[in-house]
């Protein structure tokens, strides 16, 4: 019961799965890529074949160049300009994971990014929130039903996270259900942007921060005990602050202690963290070790264009590399679900309502 099951693909596929961490820049179609690229004028894709275009996404992110990587997010916020655009790229995002069997996803994206074509932040929230619930709709047509809520993220490196948690704040009743900071982790500290998390505490809001995936404990450190962050976006590196010993056991850390006392989400990436280095496998990702020691740990997407990767591949990825079955999966995704940013009650009413009684039919068909 619940070990090597060898759950296939399909079977991961009819589970109802949760995610915290999926970009809206890092989710779109490659077909959609270059029809958006050719209606909005951009001549910068490396090529406008859809095919190649799909590989050339996926060895940027392979090839351990950050300066590629970033590239990858050039061409897809450059087609991502104008209200159309946006609402088609939501309104897919929402499609491609409701068919994945995704029934409830918080995904992210900036607004500072999307202002090249003249839209003002509250126009390009408008209009992803337009695109979700038509994809939305779309979905329930199909037979899938899907809930999404949106964070708004803020770059790092730039100085506009106060105006940004604002304007989540002014759309918290109309599907903004949190904030987020992503960017270049090096000399980007979270407390840059502390003037930006004390107002949305004052707000009773709620954020994640991107921490602990380039750059070490000083960043998961702070992310919590300056910035009070709900939810650590990755904190792998949470591994740093605890040590196998040589008879097995492991010791850990302060840090390492509060963030499991304190039950602090930590958004695992598999298959992203393998791409950017912060782990060297999926085999050798920590997330089994975490696992074992009952940190709260979720599984998410990043980046499913350029990750090649759906949330069923990276239960699948798991379940291969460490054995994992259904119950190991529907933890994983009861722990996603309480610790999303919706109000209490509609968590509970999606653990009980659909994602215990769906493993349970799962559970009871495959034994
Ligand atoms: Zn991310």
């Amino acid at each position: 019961m619940g070990m090597s099951q060898n759950l296939t693909l399909e079977q991961i596929r009819q589970a109802p799965k949760a995610l915290l961490h999926d970009h809206l820049d890092g989710g779109l179609r490659p077909r959609t890529v270059v029809e958006l690229a050719e209606a909005q004028g951009y001549t910068g894709l490396p090529t406008t074949d859809v095919a190649q275009l799909e590989t050339w996404f996926r060895e940027s992110a392979d090839s351990g160049s950050l300066e590629r990587y970033l590239e990858t997010f050039t061409h897809t916020v450059g087609v991502m300009q104008s209200r159309e655009a946006l609402v088609r790229v939501a309104a897919e995002c929402a499609e491609d994971l409701a068919a994945d069997g995704v029934v409830y996803a918080e995904v992210r994206y900036a607004p500072e990014q999307h202002l090249e074509g003249g839209l003002t932040l509250d126009q390009v929230v408008e209009a992803v929130l337009e695109g979700f619930e038509q994809g939305r709709e779309r979905a329930a047509r199909a037979g899938n039903q899907i809930r999404i809520g949106t964070l708004l993220t803020a770059m790092r490196h730039a100085a506009r996270s106060q105006e940004i948690a604002e304007l989540a704040v002014r759309y918290r009743d109309a599907g903004v259900v949190g904030f987020d900071i992503a960017g270049a982790e090096a000399g980007y500290p979270p407390t840059r942007h502390l003037d930006a998390f004390e107002y949305l505490r004052r707000e009773n809001f709620h954020f994640t921060i991107h921490a602990g995936e380039a750059f070490g404990l000083p960043s998961i450190w702070e992310a919590l005990q300056w910035c009070g962050t709900d939810r650590l976006g990755h904190g792998v590196r949470i591994v740093d602050d605890i040590e196998s010993s040589p008879s097995g056991g492991l010791r850990m850390g302060r840090l390492a202690n509060y963030v499991r006392d304190k039950r602090i989400p930590l958004e695992l990436c598999p298959s992203s963290n393998v791409q950017t280095g912060a782990a060297d496998s999926i085999e050798k990702h920590p997330i089994g070790m975490l696992r074992r020691q009952r940190f709260r740990i979720t599984v998410n997407t990043d980046n499913r264009l350029q990750s090649g990767t759906t949330m069923s591949e990276e239960f699948a990825k798991l379940c291969e590399a460490f054995g994992y079955g259904w119950d190991d999966l529907q933890w994983f995704t009861v722990n996603a679900m309480k610790s999303s940013f919706l109000p209490f009650d509609e968590r509970l009413a999606l653990i009980n309502g659909h994602i215990k009684p769906g493993f349970a039919q799962l559970k009871w068909a495959t034994e």
